[in-house]
């Protein structure tokens, strides 16, 4: 049984990097006249209200998103996401930790970022996660909801009748099987829609319990195009929980690694301890 509830971390450090690697890779999709779909294989919510009882415990966004809202250098190189937080909560004259309230989940991003011809697949496992997909997501008619379990239903949905697009894979990495699962989902994915783009989001954590460097390892040895961007908030040590995260990026488009250089810089700069994070922006399998 799934416990894992995306609330209590909406918005943090992990967050961004996904959602300003996510802005990119859709404007990438969209500068081309032609249609594509977005499978996102891990939805979530799609939008979360960061003063409800899931964020306020620990207010995660508060060492994430609230502390890149005035960073000039990121507002440039990713406008859409900054566009969006402001369009979600007009509410604030200024957006800030303590004025902002409505947090973009993936699918929302995925929706505002998208055009009337794309086409949008959003999966949720978890049935309150689902009921509040539905509600926050499920008027827009481009959009296909399902509770299913993304790495059983997945091959039923390949090729996709839309055959230019992204997989966005964001487990909770909750369940022992999910590493194994990610790496087969990706197999099989490139095997039924080989030109898909696919950004995959992992997490590194204390010492003791990371599993990023095989992770890694495993999809690298596809020997597709990859692209990898790593941030760690604080080193890796004994202390349990996330010191970090990364995305890694299978079939990158072209110049994506000059504009995310920016992006971890600035992320770097606004969210890693002093002496202590890292960032890593690698090309781990070139180009053709
Ligand atoms: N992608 C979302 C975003 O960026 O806003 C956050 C997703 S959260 C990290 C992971 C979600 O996957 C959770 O809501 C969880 O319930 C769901 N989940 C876990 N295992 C799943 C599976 N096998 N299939 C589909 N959804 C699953």
């Amino acid at each position: 049984m799934l416990s894992y509830r995306h609330g209590f971390h909406a918005g943090n450090h992990a967050d961004v990097l996904k959602h300003l690697t996510l802005c990119l890779l859709l404007r990438h999709l969209s500068a081309k006249d032609k249609p594509y779909c977005v499978i996102d294989t891990h939805a979530g919510a799609g939008t979360y209200d960061l003063s409800d009882r899931f964020a306020s415990v620990n207010r995660e966004f508060a060492g994430g998103v609230a502390e890149i809202l005035a960073d000039p250098g990121l507002k440039a190189a990713v406008p859409e996401y900054f566009d969006l937080l402001k369009k979600l909560n007009p509410q604030a004259s200024e957006l800030s930790a303590d004025t902002l309230r409505y947090y973009p989940g993936s699918p929302c991003i995925e929706a505002a970022l998208t055009r009337e011809c794309d086409r949008l697949t959003l999966l949720e496992l978890h049935h309150h996660e689902f009921q509040n997909l539905l509600v926050n997501m499920g008027r827009d008619r481009r959009i296909t909801i399902r509770n299913e379990d993304a790495f059983k239903l997945l091959p039923a949905l390949l090729p996709p009748p839309i055959r230019r697009g992204l997989i966005f894979i964001d487990p909770s990495y909750e369940m022992a099987g999910d590493y194994f699962a990610v790496v087969k989902a990706i197999k099989v994915a490139l095997t039924r829609f080989n030109t898909c783009q696919i950004a995959l989001w992992y997490p590194v954590l204390s010492a003791w319990q990371d599993d990023s460097r095989r992770l890694v390892q495993e999809i690298r040895r596809l020997g597709v195009p990859l692209l990898q961007a790593e941030l760690n908030v604080r080193q890796k040590d004994e202390t349990p929980g996330m010191s970090g995260s990364g995305m890694l990026l299978l079939n990158y488009p072209y110049k994506l690694d000059e504009e995310l250089e920016t992006v971890m810089g600035g992320l770097y700069a606004r969210l890693a301890a002093p002496h202590n994070g890292s960032a890593r922006l690698k090309v781990l399998v070139e180009h053709p």
